[in-house]
């Protein structure tokens, strides 16, 4: 088997993150959640007060860039986002980050600094990487690309669903008009937007099991690496 490059871009709340982590511990790949890398700058940027009621403070945010450190750590298998130092999984999966990530990620400079970190990450092989913009713009090479969506009320469900297993008290209304702002502002930025490659193969999850979606990518993932 050859040691690939998996892209999985597609819609907010798809499933992307959960059917790509399961096929990394399957095959022993590197999964890395170019989303979450977002949401961490996006937490940085609120706490630093830098998103405001009339917009976002992009000079300071430029200014501290260098200072914002991301990486992953692992525990129990599960793997959790650092940010300077601390773990922010938890913090970073809210809705108020939800609320506010689509517009940091639009900025072209957050974009060059995250890209160049998810090459560096990537450029190993051996990775599933999921995102927005990994099959166009991170890995245009990857030999593996999938696009994921199902329809908005799907999505919106399972972010609800997970949410409430995380022990918040989301409201299902503004999850889906999250899912659909984000959708709407993620294809509609100048700098690459969510959009699916060319060479992609779609996968519209919306009716499947978790079951059958593990085994469609499997699927994917073995006629790719063939040798
Ligand atoms: O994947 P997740 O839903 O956690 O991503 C959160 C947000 O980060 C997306 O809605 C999008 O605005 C942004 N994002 C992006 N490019 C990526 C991954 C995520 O712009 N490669």
């Amino acid at each position: 088997m050859k040691k690939i490059i998996i892209a999985m871009d597609g819609h907010s709340s798809c499933g992307k993150s959960t059917m790509a982590k399961t096929l990394a511990k399957k095959i022993g790949y590197t999964y890395i959640d170019t989303g979450a890398m977002y949401r961490a700058v996006t937490l940085y940027a609120m706490r630093r007060g830098f998103i405001g009621k009339n917009g976002i403070d992009e000079e300071s945010l430029r200014k501290e860039l260098p200072l914002i450190k991301i990486s992953f750590g692992h525990e129990n298998g599960e793997q959790y986002t650092i940010l300077n130092g601390e773990n922010v999984e938890r913090q970073i999966r809210g809705m108020e980050v939800s609320g506010n990530v689509s517009p940091i990620s639009a900025i072209g400079f957050v974009r060059e600094a995250m890209v160049e970190l998810q090459r560096e990450m990537g450029k190993k092989g051996a990775v599933i990487m999921d995102g927005r913009d990994i099959g166009t713009t991170v890995f245009p090479n990857a030999e593996l690309k999938i696009f994921v969506t199902a329809t908005d009320e799907i999505r919106a469900r399972r972010r609800y669903d997970e949410l409430i297993l995380k022990g918040d008290n989301p409201v299902y209304e503004d999850v889906l008009k999250n899912v659909r702002e984000r959708d709407y502002i993620d294809s509609h930025r100048a700098v690459s937007p969510l959009r699916q490659a060319d060479d992609a193969i779609v996968l519209d999850n919306s009716g499947m099991s978790y079951q059958e979606q593990d085994d469609w990518l499997m699927e994917q993932y073995l006629k790719a690496a063939k040798d």
